[in-house]
């Protein structure tokens, strides 16, 4: 498995937030308690460029963004802080998706995880939102498409919907979304029936959950839902927005998942890439807030991932 960390992603100094560089402090030192920094390839790897960046948001935002983060500028938007060390952090999480999708496209493996942090899912086009800047894995999904793939399937099981991936691919057949989340919550979006429009449609799946939903109806509403997409999409790599903010203690988010659960699901995401696409995963890590609970969820979802063996 290839593992992207940096104490880079601690630069992103948002203060007194729930998505502060002791998050990934944390599951850093998991990563090194747990062995998994010593089991895994480790690649070296830079910032996203400009130009993958621009594939998925405008040139405007990110001149934007990085004057921001120049300036230190503070809060942003409603939820979201940029600090000095915050373009340096983006662009390096958005960096570690296009490296794991390149040398997963080259076959040079075939699942990869990325600690990164700031988040990037809820981030738009031309705007910040959500705690996230970059949209790690809309820049993933464009790059991957741009060396060839003909079609990327995105799953999100964070607590959240990822409305921002949804926009970046709303009229584009050629990437899949399927997402479960809490409903009604933030960010309002992500009703059963947005599910693209135009060529894309149906290429768009949503699940929302009320808040009592229990964790095996989450994970097999997950899995009936995403099989039927993969189906249909036939995908040739599928990228994972991981948050583990459905855990039952998340300051945040919550639903009733416990760490283990992210065992099972990291299982089955593993196993739905050998059946669909040989194997081919990238894992990015989204939101999860509980300092101590997200650390085990990772480990959990890792030991899923490493259960099935590639292919
Ligand atoms: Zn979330």
């Amino acid at each position: 498995m290839l593992l992207y960390h940096s104490p880079i992603f601690e630069k992103h100094d948002t203060g007194n937030h729930p998505e502060c560089s002791a998050r990934i402090a944390k599951v850093n030192e998991m990563l090194d308690h747990k062995g998994w920094i010593e089991r895994c390839t480790k690649p070296n790897w830079i910032a996203a460029t400009i130009e993958q960046c621009k594939r998925n948001h405008t040139p405007e935002y990110i001149e934007q963004l990085h004057r921001w983060s120049d300036q230190g500028a503070g809060r942003v938007e409603s939820d979201t802080v940029v600090s000095v060390g915050s373009w340096d952090a983006a662009t390096l999480a958005a960096g570690a998706a296009c490296d794991a999708v390149r040398r997963i496209c080259d076959g040079q493996e075939t699942q990869a995880f990325c600690a990164i942090r700031p988040p990037g899912h809820h981030a738009l086009k031309d705007a910040p939102m959500g705690f996230c800047l970059l949209n790690n894995v809309s820049i993933a999904a464009h790059y991957a498409r741009s060396l060839g793939c003909k079609s990327v399937l995105i799953v999100d099981w964070d607590v959240h919907h990822g409305n921002g991936t949804q926009a970046s691919f709303w009229e584009d057949p050629a990437v899949g979304f399927v997402s479960i989340h809490r409903f009604p919550f933030y960010p309002g979006t992500g009703r059963k029936d947005e599910t693209g429009s135009g060529v894309a449609l149906g290429t768009k799946v949503n699940i929302p959950v009320a808040a009592d939903t229990g964790a095996k109806s989450f994970l097999d509403q997950l899995a009936t839902k995403t099989q039927e997409l993969a189906q249909k999409i036939k995908p040739e790599l599928i990228l994972l927005s991981a948050g583990f903010d459905a855990h039952i203690a998340d300051p945040v988010g919550g639903l009733s998942l416990e760490s283990e659960h992210f065992f099972e699901a990291g299982k089955w995401i593993a196993q739905l890439a050998n059946e669909h696409c040989k194997g081919r995963l990238v894992s990015l890590l989204e939101g999860g807030y509980h300092l101590q609970h997200m650390p085990d969820c990772v480990d959990a979802h890792l030991r899923g991932m490493d259960a099935i063996a590639p292919g």
